[in-house]
């Protein structure tokens, strides 16, 4: 009975296996069609300076406007672009739009911001990369100081010396660099050793539980004061009460991002309290 309970489990288990990569293979082929079709929008999620609390920059996130399904999430599809090699025309669209929406916004009036760009390490191992970055900075006019590139960790593992070279040229360049997700991978720390961030984000998983959970007040105190020795900023990710705010205020954190202050939204409504904050702190110091 132990042996036939055993052969039921191993079916259902490559039953599950070969829906998922049935699923997978469909996504791609969905996702071919998509990048033909630019189905892509990016949404805006606002930094916010956690003493001064104005927006101070902007986190672009990619979403994908399914004709039937509607918006897909990144976590649905961005591993698999970057499993099948589409991550490079994906990137390249997001980057591309990201610096048209940013020049539109600088247009407009807008200074003192920064916007951050998710960029997909498997990106750096195309040789074609950076001049694809050079010819959207060019054709925007935009200069690299307002752009922020955002790595996780993960996938940057395969050709260190090749990505630190690029990471020290993009930093040379003028882009600000920033290490996503901080704390979850396996080697967070000998990361930012190596590598020129000039910032980090503690993944949303510590800020959770801070102020009820004893050990993610303690990581996240730990970040902070490492940050503060290494010069680095600190943006707290996924804030959502005003307790968690109130709190990483008294513990020093520079900035904070979360559904407390906006979801990520669409580049209209984002423009709209954007520019409403940029005008409401204009008329209190004059
Ligand atoms: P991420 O870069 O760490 O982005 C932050 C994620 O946290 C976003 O999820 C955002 O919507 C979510 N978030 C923000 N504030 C809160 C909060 O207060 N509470 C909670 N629970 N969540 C919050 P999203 O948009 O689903 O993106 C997920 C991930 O997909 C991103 O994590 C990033 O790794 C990836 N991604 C998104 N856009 C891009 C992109 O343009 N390029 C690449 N390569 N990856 C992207
Ligand atoms: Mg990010
Ligand atoms: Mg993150
Ligand atoms: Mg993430």
């Amino acid at each position: 009975a132990a042996k036939e309970q055993g052969r039921s489990r191993y079916h259902l288990f490559s039953n599950e296996m070969h829906r998922r990569i049935v699923e997978r293979h469909r996504i791609a082929d969905e996702l071919r069609v998509a990048l033909q079709n630019e189905d892509f929008v990016l949404h805006y999620q606002p930094q916010v300076d956690i003493v001064s609390e104005k927006i101070v920059g902007a986190e672009a996130l990619v979403r994908w406007k399914h004709p039937q399904k509607g918006l897909i999430m990144p976590g649905n599809f961005i591993e698999i672009a970057e499993e099948t090699g589409q991550i490079q025309q994906l990137g390249e669209w997001i980057f591309k739009t990201a610096c048209k929406q940013l020049k539109i916004w600088l247009n407009q009036g807008l200074d003192d911001f920064k916007l951050a760009i998710n960029l997909s390490a498997h990106r750096l191992e195309h040789s074609d990369f950076l001049s694809k970055v050079e010819k959207i900075l060019l054709l925007n006019n935009i200069n690299p100081q307002q752009i922020e590139l955002e790595l996780t960790e993960s996938g940057m593992l395969r050709d260190t010396e090749k990505a630190l070279e690029l990471l020290n040229h993009l930093k040379l360049r003028g882009f600000a660099l920033a290490m996503d997700d901080f704390g979850t991978g396996y080697s967070s720390l000998s990361y930012l050793k190596r590598y020129p961030f000039d910032q980090v984000k503690i993944d949303k998983s510590f800020i959770k539980g801070i102020n009820q959970n004893n050990d993610d007040t303690v990581l996240v105190k730990t970040i902070l004061s490492m940050a503060q020795h290494l010069k680095l900023t600190v943006v707290a990710e996924g804030v959502e009460t005003y307790e968690q705010l109130a709190y990483l205020r008294e513990l020093g954190c520079d900035r904070a991002q979360g559904f407390y202050f906006s979801r990520p939204v669409p580049p209209d409504e984002f423009a709209e309290s954007l520019f409403a904050s940029q005008f409401n702190s204009e008329l209190s110091s004059a």
